[in-house]
């Protein structure tokens, strides 16, 4: 399949999520996860339209951005080690994986200009997920105050593998419910705007909870090309 037709199946489940529970589709952003494909298949996901781009490994994002360069949005969407920041530091607007402190120092050392994160919260309590718990969310962004370069955009999870739809919906909401309880707080520094979560196999549930960045691999651009 090509993206274009990908991208058109795509954006039609949205519109129907989005009408589901009466939003508006341009409330979403469809981040293209590219860490899968070649260069040549993220370009062709750029013509077809999209301006957002995730990758999960600074050895892909470099390879990628050495053709490409700043056209797109960049989006670091993986575990990041703090040794690596330095490498896509100037490269990407949006890290969704905020999930300690140490980086956030590292983030804000080699930052240039405003880095805009998005904190990883470990909403289902899985031990193989990444991300804090969700207790420890709201004492962890106010923390972040002190970072110059951080504007805290919002929150990401990854929701567990599975098709129980009821438990994918409170993993969702729950982390909707943890960005209004911040938003509330009005921080300068803690829009929290953003709710970043669905994928290929979750991103209509996501965005009936209130998604408004989906991050779309498979679905999009496939898994091997
Ligand atoms: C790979 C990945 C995605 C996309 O996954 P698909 O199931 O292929 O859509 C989204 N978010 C993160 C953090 C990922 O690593």
């Amino acid at each position: 399949m090509t993206v274009k037709a990908n991208l058109e199946m795509i954006k039609q489940q949205i519109n129907e999520a989005c009408q589901k529970v009466n939003r508006k589709p341009e409330e979403v952003s469809i981040i293209a996860v590219t860490k899968y494909v070649s260069t040549e298949r993220a370009k062709e996901a750029l013509e077809a339209g999209i301006v957002n781009l995730g990758e999960n490994r600074d050895e892909g994002l470099l390879e990628k951005w050495k053709v490409i360069g700043d056209k797109p949005v960049w989006h670091f969407i993986g575990t990041l080690q703090t040794r690596k920041v330095k490498n896509i530091i100037d490269k990407v607007k949006y890290i969704h994986s905020l999930d300690r402190i140490s980086l956030a120092e590292e983030i804000d050392k080699r930052a240039n200009g405003l880095i805009h994160c998005l904190v990883q919260v470990n909403v289902s309590g899985e031990e193989s997920k990444h991300g804090l718990a969700p207790e420890e969310v709201i004492a962890f962004v106010e923390s972040l105050r002190q970072f110059k370069h951080i504007s805290v955009a919002g929150l990401m999870t990854m929701a567990p593998l599975t098709n129980d739809e009821n438990f994918l919906r409170s993993c969702f909401s729950k982390l909707r419910t943890l960005r209004n309880q911040l938003q509330e707080f009005q921080w300068e520094h803690a829009p929290c705007t953003e709710l970043s979560m669905g994928m290929s196999n979750d991103y209509k549930l996501a965005i009936e909870e209130g998604a408004t960045m989906v991050r779309i691999g498979t679905a999009l651009v496939g898994e091997d090309g």
